[in-house]
């Protein structure tokens, strides 16, 4: 490392912890604050130096092979965003008006615009109340002749029974698309989430674990796909092949957009991907401070807390406890508040959102997840967060029960 880099890396470092230091003195705790590894800036400079800062530089491919060797995935693109790699996947399944795909309504919305984007219509599914993903049970009994896809949403970075979800697609010949944004580096079974469906969609966004601002990827598990994905990456153009010197010019192909990041981006996410095993290592001990403090709730039957089924290995994206009632988790939300923390609820369920409505969904349609998303709070999470940041929150959340 460079000296000015290592000088960048103890200003940076210094900065953020005394930051936070004032900030617990002042007793305001963020919900989220995105943490630096420290070498953003000097792999920014090699980009920069290297004199080619578009698409597909140094930098987009030292992360591609970092994330197959990684996660043993047989292709990897990077993306702008995780919604780029949900639309990406959607263009490429052939999606057309009247298909239907089975996803859940407790997902953010570029989930469902991914699909929809391309004519598909959502048929949406209840959740577990355990993981708050997809109820896999409910899912056969809404296939039809019309079902072409499903998009399971790792909720948390829990996986999805991905068991059952690939065995109904195997058996009624359905695509199924990951949408595993909030679940880089978690596994089921000893798969890495994402290299499981059809394709598996990454998110790299601030409020990711591991991020670059705004960021994804699209990993496709079926190589057949790949030539095309390349295409349709690239506007519809086949300049990934002129790039390897496939082809000595490019051309228009096929429908496509611009689905790929800048390698400046790329160098900021190299330098966090490098260190993704020691993001989810400090991730770990946040996540099991607060569960082994607050699994008293669960106990006393006040709250219930995050639930990992045996087949899965999470990332500690998030940690929330579901209260009794819409109205004790709200009380406990402005509790908290009042005292400088910042906790937030999630999703608001699409199909009682304005866009669900229109498509003709109502309430009471999925009440497990009408229930628990109203009853959600995720508590400040994020790499950085100091010891004492986290025994003030926790001594919070005892008070207000107590
Ligand atoms: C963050 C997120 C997305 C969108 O990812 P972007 O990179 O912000 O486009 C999609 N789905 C889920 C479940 C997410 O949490």
């Amino acid at each position: 490392m460079s000296t000015i880099s290592r000088k960048r890396k103890d200003c940076i470092g210094k900065d953020r912890a005394e930051e936070a230091r004032a900030r617990y003195h002042m007793r305001h705790i963020p919900f989220n604050k995105p943490s630096f590894t420290g070498h953003e800036l000097h792999y920014i400079c090699k980009a920069v130096l290297s004199g080619k800062i578009s698409g597909d530089g140094i930098y987009t491919e030292k992360c591609s092979r970092f994330l197959e060797k990684k996660f043993n995935a047989p292709r990897v693109l990077l993306t702008n965003s995780g919604t780029a790699a949900l639309e990406l996947a959607s263009i490429l399944i052939d999606l057309k008006e009247g298909d239907e795909v089975i996803a859940p309504s407790y997902t953010f919305p570029s989930t469902i615009n991914a699909f929809m984007l391309r004519g598909a219509k959502p048929v949406f599914v209840d959740i577990h109340p355990d993981t708050m993903n997809i109820d896999v049970s409910l899912v056969a009994s809404r296939i039809t002749r019309k079902t072409r896809a499903i998009y399971p949403v790792h909720y948390a970075g829990i996986s999805c029974d991905m068991g059952t979800i690939q065995e109904l697609a195997k058996k009624h010949d359905l695509a199924v698309v990951e949408d595993a944004a909030q679940g880089v580096n978690s596994k089921y079974k000893n798969e890495y989430l994402g290299t499981i469906g059809t394709f598996g969609c990454y998110s790299f966004h601030e409020t990711k674990n591991v991020m670059a601002g705004e960021g994804g990827a699209l990993v496709i598990n079926d190589t057949r796909f790949t030539a095309r994905a390349e295409i349709i990456r690239e506007k519809g153009t086949d300049r990934s092949k002129h790039f390897r010197g496939e082809v000595d010019k490019y051309t228009w192909q096929e429908i496509g957009s611009s689905y790929l990041p800048s390698d400046v981006l790329a160098a900021f996410l190299f330098a966090q991907l490098e260190a993704i095993d020691e993001i989810t290592r400090k991730r770990k001990k946040i996540y099991d401070t607060y569960f082994d403090s607050l699994r008293f709730l669960e106990k006393e039957g006040k709250a219930k807390l995050p639930f990992v089924p045996v087949d899965c290995v999470p990332n500690f994206h998030m940690f929330y406890l579901v209260l009794q009632s819409e109205n004790a988790r709200d009380e406990l939300m402005k509790d908290l508040s009042t005292h400088g923390i910042t906790s937030v609820f999630h999703f608001i369920p699409l199909h009682t959102s304005p866009m669900g409505r229109k498509l003709g969904w109502k309430d009471g349609d999925l009440p497990v997840t009408e229930s628990m998303s109203a009853r959600l709070l995720r508590l400040p999470f994020y790499n950085d967060m100091l010891e004492e940041e986290q025994v003030y929150v926790i001594e919070k959340i005892r008070d207000f029960f107590r």
